[in-house]
């Protein structure tokens, strides 16, 4: 038994998918999904420009701006390994939901436009990455156009990214004249070929970077070739494993995802270097992926998926053991058992009833507003599980209502969104409008259309005078009940019911620093 769970977890490879808007993620995960046989044919994971829409598309918002709001999950099987993939929305506004995504997996997929380079979104992605030590595989993607200098965009991602590439495939041209990629390591080249109908494992392959056959081919490039590879790797880094999974090394391929082309060196990667689920740290200890009991926490929750059923989907990580499904799990933080009859996975998009669930895998258990981000959940066991961010907001907005006997609607709808990690709510001492606070002014948005759609309720938000919100604590109990009593004008509590202190400027916020050196004021809250 023990056994077999410790298998099971070896199998697993939880990564997650980032990248700048538009450089080509969407296009990637579909082909991972078409090449490892989880869907048929192109064009059922998100066609934001054709007009077919997937599951994930469920907010008009999200098909009016052709972003990704929402983040989905989806696992396939790859050799004997199953695969949870893990997207990501690109959109800045949303890189709250994306951090907590991050927490989640145990490596990352790093789609870049060869075209562009590195990209303010995916410098930020990286950060977080960098936070945990994240695994880091790159895909330059786009060679079929174009694009820049190989070289110079390795340069660009070791001194902006701060983090040493080790090409692993090498492109032969690129445009109109891309040939192809030679695989460094395994000496072979792939012979490219444009159109979406190739499978990845279909493109030809010459052995050697010295066969005859190439000069045939290539009479005129394969001087330069040749010259060009000794200059690489003698310039660049060999790829190393201890380095890649210490996140300080990035493996770096090159290809057209549009094309298929690239795709199974990527997920080859993924499944032989990427690591497995490792031991994570909860506040009473660090859990074993191979343990016997089962474990996880709420990373993510989603509202209304399907709005037929208006259900709500909590994502949880499993951290150890076995979940099958109708067995008893504990919701740890409200200490009640929860029989999970209906958790459901998520084969490519599709939802499916959970059978069985090991370390890495992602289940989703449907609730009623019970659960919440960072929650932990075991077979009883108290389990802490820590490092789940939600970050101080930039942009606050007050709330009110146009017809005031929806009042409890509101109420319901903001607390709901606010436990979604959709948006942070306030609820200020003083008894005022209930603040909003988003990192993207996007978020604002969203919630207004949700409300409107989801709760019947017409919210007009209103500008309001703060600057920055901090979570406030103090060991010293006494301490921070002055606190509170003589600051009750900034005070207020935030949908998971914590304190947190919402400064009009810097300024204040410096001097109530100053004048309470007892208290610490946190900018990020990480949960628990
Ligand atoms: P996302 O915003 O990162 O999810 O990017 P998408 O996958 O939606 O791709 C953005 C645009 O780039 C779309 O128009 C794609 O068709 C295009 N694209 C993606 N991969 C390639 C590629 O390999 N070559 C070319 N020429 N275009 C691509």
């Amino acid at each position: 038994m023990l056994n077999m769970i410790q298998e099971q977890a070896k199998r697993r490879r939880t990564f997650a998918i980032i990248s700048h808007p538009d450089a080509g993620k969407t296009t990637l995960t579909e082909k991972l999904l078409l090449f490892s046989g989880a869907i048929q044919s192109a064009g059922t994971v998100k066609g934001k420009k054709s007009g077919k829409f997937a599951t994930s598309d469920w907010m008009d918002i999200e098909k009016q701006r052709g972003i990704s709001v929402a983040s989905s999950v989806m696992q396939f099987d790859y050799r004997d390994h199953t695969v949870n993939l893990l997207d990501t929305p690109g959109h800045q506004d949303f890189s709250e939901d994306t951090y907590r995504v991050l927490t989640a997996v145990d490596s990352a997929l790093m789609v870049i436009d060869a075209a562009k380079g590195v990209e303010a979104q995916t410098i930020k992605l990286l950060n977080v990455c960098r936070m945990r030590n994240t695994p880091i595989v790159t895909f330059m993607n786009k060679y079929d156009r174009e694009v820049r200098d190989s070289l110079e965009l390795l340069d660009e991602v070791e001194s902006v990214l701060q983090i040493r590439c080790a090409p692993v495939t090498w492109p032969i041209g690129m445009g109109k004249n891309f040939k192809g990629v030679y695989h460094i390591l395994n000496d072979e080249i792939y012979l490219f070929e444009a159109g979406a109908e190739k499978l990845s494992h279909e493109f030809e392959v010459i052995k050697g970077i010295d066969n005859p056959r190439l000069d045939e081919l290539f009479p005129l490039e394969m001087d330069n070739l040749r010259a060009e590879i000794e200059l690489v790797q003698a310039a660049s880094n060999e790829f190393n494993l201890e380095e890649f999974l210490a996140g300080e090394l990035t493996p770096v391929f090159f290809g057209s995802a549009i094309n298929n082309f690239g795709v199974r060196e990527i997920l080859d990667a993924l499944v032989n270097w990427a690591p497995a689920p490792q031991g994570r740290a909860a506040l009473e200890r660090v859990v074993e992926p191979g343990e016997e009991k089962f474990s996880g926490f709420v990373f993510k929750i989603q509202a209304n998926m399907d709005p037929k059923h208006r259900d709500r989907i909590a994502f949880l990580r499993v951290c150890s053991g076995e979940f099958s499904r109708g067995m008893k799990i504990k919701h740890l933080r409200i200490n009640r058992e929860i029989a999970a009859s209906s958790v459901v996975t998520f084969m490519s998009h599709e939802r499916e009833l959970v059978e069985e669930a090991f370390a890495g895998d992602i289940i989703g258990i449907p609730n009623h507003g019970n659960i919440q981000i960072g929650d932990s959940f075991s077979e009883g066991e108290v389990l802490t599980y820590t490092g789940i961010p939600f970050f101080a907001p930039e942009l606050f907005r007050g709330v009110r209502i146009k017809n005031p006997l929806k009042m409890k609607q509101l109420q319901k709808g903001l607390q709901q969104l606010g436990e979604e990690g959709a948006v942070q709510v306030f609820k200020p001492h003083n008894g005022g409008d209930l603040i909003l606070g988003a990192v993207g002014v996007l978020q604002f948005e969203v919630v207004a259309s949700r409300l409107a759609a989801e709760y019947g309720v017409d919210a007009i938000f209103d500008s309001a005078s703060i600057w920055s919100a901090r979570w406030v604590s103090c060991p010293d109990k006494k301490k921070l009940a002055e606190f509170e009593k003589a600051n009750g004008m900034n005070l207020s509590i935030d949908a998971g019911g914590n304190l947190a202190y919402l400064a009009p400027n810097r300024v204040n916020l410096n001097l109530t620093q100053e004048r309470w050196p007892d208290i610490v004021f946190n900018e990020t809250r990480e949960l628990n």
